[in-house]
């Protein structure tokens, strides 16, 4: 099988586009990676890659470069809550098609544009869509191949530079450059909403605590309910980051643990 990624591009964008030029379909195992739960309380979790994967190393760097890893990271997200490679919900963007069949001679599905939060390309600034405005295919079951025929009827659509969803784009892509290992989920959380409180509500705990569930499915156009589910919620906890710090660089500096974390997992080309 090839596997040949493009800078940015999602773990299963690439194995398709490499199976096609052989005529073959892709399946769902091809880029499924397998999670290896800790078999003492001493043991570590054990992420292993699918098997084109040839050693550990090209493992690690395909987890981190071409998959959603770096977000459930930053976030404090234990391996058993990782879906790093999503079957659904992939998006293009127009402009993107375009640019990238110019300089690659392919379009292809960027990690960038997986989250489900993120509605605009952080690059171009326009809609994502989820399904080919051209054939009414999603776009996690389109050929990457055809999704060039198909460009020529692609509509225009307007720019959303300097929105604030906009910077959100921008501020998630930053934050797949997130290489360290963090703290707990619990401690990223209260950091989170902590900092939140104090810069949208001036640090009343209790107007702040009633009202941010509410605040965030609004600025996401989402539904939280008043459950602990929502800190299961990466979409959530990404907005709090992002309206509570804006800035990507200093969340990742005050999230990063000076040394690695006892419970960090291992990341293996073959399960041992
Ligand atoms: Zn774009
Ligand atoms: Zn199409």
């Amino acid at each position: 099988m090839i596997y040949a990624p493009f800078p940015g591009e999602f773990i299963a964008s690439a194995l398709r586009r490499g199976k096609e030029i052989l005529g073959i379909r892709c399946r769902q195992s091809d880029y499924q990676i397998t999670k290896v739960s800790p078999r003492s309380s001493k043991d570590r979790w054990q992420i292993v890659l699918p098997p084109v994967f040839q050693d550990d190393d090209i493992a690690k760097l395909a987890l981190y470069e071409n998959t959603l890893y770096p977000l459930f990271s930053v976030m404090g997200r234990t391996v058993y809550y990782g879906n790093y490679t999503p079957n659904r919900n992939w998006r293009i963007c127009f402009h993107c098609v375009e640019e990238d069949s110019e300089t690659y001679g392919s379009p292809f599905i960027h990690v960038a544009h997986l989250t489900r939060s993120v509605t605009l390309c952080y690059k171009h600034a326009v809609r994502l869509a989820e399904k080919c405005p051209s054939c009414g295919a999603y776009i996690h079951s389109h050929d990457l191949a055809s999704i060039i025929d198909c460009s020529v009827y692609f509509p225009d659509v307007s720019n959303a530079a300097g929105s604030q969803h906009h910077d959100y784009a921008i501020f998630v892509n930053s934050l797949l450059d997130f290489r360290d290992s963090t703290y707990s989920q619990p401690w990223v959380n209260s950091t989170l909403s902590d900092k939140y409180i104090q810069v949208l509500h001036g640090g009343d705990h209790f107007t702040g605590y009633t009202s941010y569930r509410q605040e965030i499915g609004q600025f996401l156009g989402m539904h939280f309910n008043e459950t602990m589910s929502d800190y299961l919620s990466l979409d959530f906890c990404l907005a709090l980051a992002f309206l509570g710090f804006r800035d990507a660089e200093s969340l990742m500096s005050i999230l990063k643990r000076p040394s690695e974390g006892p419970r960090e997992p291992v990341i293996r080309a073959h399960p041992r």
